[in-house]
């Protein structure tokens, strides 16, 4: 059984493209998600989202997440793991979107994935680079694209690919 610390923002929840429509509303732009290619975004893009509760408690689902967090749970250990840019509002609408989902899973507000385990499932270079796991995978995304290793495609059944699974089934054995 493996220890599995899974990211929330942009690997189970779609993130960007709500936070794109927002933003180009609201300042009458046209950009799109290959246009965001650093992983911290700008300020005048942070400030739609932080603190919000309701942006975080609206989000929906990436296609495949929670049947592929599901399916892990059934053989393995999964924790969720995220941030909360230390918004008490975003934990709150965080955790009760867990809950309201995925409420078999285990969550735990921080930045910091450091923890020993066997997987990381994640999106941010940083915390790639930093973790203590046996096996990264990366969430494919313009912002990490530079990242090497296993990469998967968000919004596609890759959780119960076969050779992901031996792989994940591996690092925690
Ligand atoms: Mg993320």
């Amino acid at each position: 059984m493996a220890k599995i610390l899974v990211d929330m923002d942009a690997v189970i929840v779609d993130f960007i493209s709500p936070l794109l429509t927002k933003y180009n509303n609201k300042y009458k732009a046209d950009l799109k998600v290959n246009d965001i290619t650093q992983w911290t975004l700008p300020k005048d893009m942070r400030a739609i989202y932080e603190d919000n509760y309701e942006f975080f408690l609206d989000l929906l689902p990436i296609p495949y997440a929670l049947d592929g967090v599901n399916h892990l749970k059934k053989y393995h250990d999964v924790l969720i793991c995220t941030d909360s840019g230390n918004s008490f509002n975003v934990a709150k609408a965080k955790v009760k979107w867990c809950k309201l989902r995925l409420p078999e899973i285990p969550v735990i507000i921080t930045n910091d994935k450091t923890m020993p385990c066997d997987v990381i499932i994640e999106d941010a270079p940083h915390h790639l680079d930093n973790a203590n796991a046996k096996l990264k995978i990366c969430v494919s995304w313009p912002w990490n694209e530079k990242m090497s290793g296993l990469r998967v495609i968000p919004g596609t059944n890759w959780w119960i690919d076969n050779v992901v699974n031996s792989l994940i089934t591996k690092a925690g054995s």
